[in-house]
């Protein structure tokens, strides 16, 4: 027997938490649990862009056949260029669409394994769940680093640097091009530039994580970390999202880039990438890709899309304003400032798990057990009932 003989899984527990806050009657309860961006009426709308382009797509698309293994080539070249800028030429990259952000991080992590069988990855401490099960399903090896100082809830930089010294040749560091999920701490410019010279020195290979690239300090700043390795590494894996920045969660656009040293090795990295897509899923989904190409190769498509994504970028930053001022105001304190500090959809509190238990108990607030909030989870009339209920746990 097959069936019989599994194992149940670990829930989720994000998607575990979504079911306890849909069962719960309290009419004022609020969901900080989810990575999903949301308006200040709770929604999470389709961008204006993303419905002109999906107008304009179904009046000239002729065809749904098959694209290319690694997606339609205009795709990776526009998503390459919006990371990248003119960082790397043109003969030192590959790439390959893949389903999401999730889709470009498991096929990065199959090419280590195929080409470095021996590689351990280093991944911050905390980072993204999904980062973990992955690496532990693939059975590679990998190792936390110091990352998120809990006395501070700023970046361990001292920390961080000190356990990637302990980096071998050949292994892969994690890191996340900008707002960290989940601590939303992130490294500055000059401390990329550190870890961009560590990396080198030790002839380590970077996996960059970009999931929310213009959410942070706008679209060409949160790419200066990928560009600083980029520039100063010989090899460099890249994952990139669409989900956010764009709004098309479900539509699964994703791109796995790798810098290669030379271009002999970028041909032979673009054919190992659309052997694996093969592998895997064969084509990966096209529809999300073609929208976010024709967004990013009309100027008046780019445009709209840009001025969105900085409203989002902008409410964030302002709720995020909001809740510190609040915090100040009533736990006569400036020891939540880093609030306002943190970039990104997310920001780890430093609470306890009891303390993020008693404010889902007494307030209906939830939040991920590691007092991970949603920032945009929250509005102008919900931001005090938070800074109220941590102040009354205690945290
Ligand atoms: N990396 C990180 C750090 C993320 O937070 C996410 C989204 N939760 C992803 C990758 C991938 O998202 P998706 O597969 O939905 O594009």
């Amino acid at each position: 027997m097959m069936l019989t003989a599994l194992k149940p899984q670990p829930a989720d527990k994000i998607l575990a938490l979504m079911a306890a806050f849909r069962e719960d009657a309290r009419s004022d309860k609020i969901d900080l649990g989810v990575g999903v961006y949301k308006d200040a009426e709770g929604r999470t709308p389709v961008m204006r862009a993303v419905k002109a382009a999906e107008k304009r797509l179904w009046e000239i698309e002729e065809t749904k056949s098959y694209t290319a293994l690694t997606g339609d080539p205009a795709y990776g070249a526009a998503l390459t260029q919006l990371i990248l800028g003119d960082t790397v030429p043109d003969d030192r990259i590959a790439c390959a669409a893949t389903p999401g952000g999730t889709g470009a991080f498991r096929q990065g992590m199959e090419l280590v394994r195929m080409a470095a069988p021996d590689a351990r990855v280093w991944v911050s401490d905390p980072t993204w769940p999904n980062h973990l099960s992955i690496l532990r399903h693939l059975g590679i090896p990998f190792t936390e680093y110091r990352y998120f100082d809990s006395a501070t809830c700023d970046v361990d930089f001292d920390g961080m640097m000190a356990d990637l010294d302990r980096v071998a040749e050949g292994d892969v560091v994690l890191l996340h091009g900008c707002c960290h999920n989940p601590t939303g701490a992130n490294l500055t410019e000059a401390q990329w530039r550190q870890v961009a010279d560590l990396l080198v020195r030790k002839g380590a290979v970077p996996f960059i994580d970009l999931a929310y690239q213009g959410f942070g300090d706008g679209l060409e700043a949160d790419a200066q970390g990928t560009r600083i390795v980029a520039r100063a590494c010989r090899e460099v894996l890249i994952g990139a999202s669409c989900s956010k920045n764009f709004g098309i969660y479900r539509e699964r656009a994703g791109l796995l880039i790798a810098l290669a040293p030379d271009a002999a090795s970028t041909r032979l990295a673009q054919g190992t990438l659309a052997y694996l897509n093969r592998q895997n899923f064969s084509f990966p989904p096209d529809h999300g890709a073609r929208l976010v190409t024709m967004i990013l190769t009309d100027d008046a498509l780019r445009a709209a899309w840009q001025a969105e994504v900085e409203d989002i970028r902008r409410g964030l930053l302002t709720l995020r304003e909001q809740l510190a001022d609040e915090l100040r105001r009533q736990s006569n304190s400036d020891r939540f400032d880093f609030i306002a500090r943190h970039r990104g959809m997310f920001s780890r509190l430093g609470a306890s798990p009891e303390q993020v238990e008693a404010m889902r108990r007494d307030h209906g607030i939830y939040m991920v057990g590691d007092s991970r909030i949603n920032v945009a989870g929250l509005n102008a009339r919900t931001v005090p009932l938070l800074a109220r209920a941590m102040v009354a746990a205690g945290v």
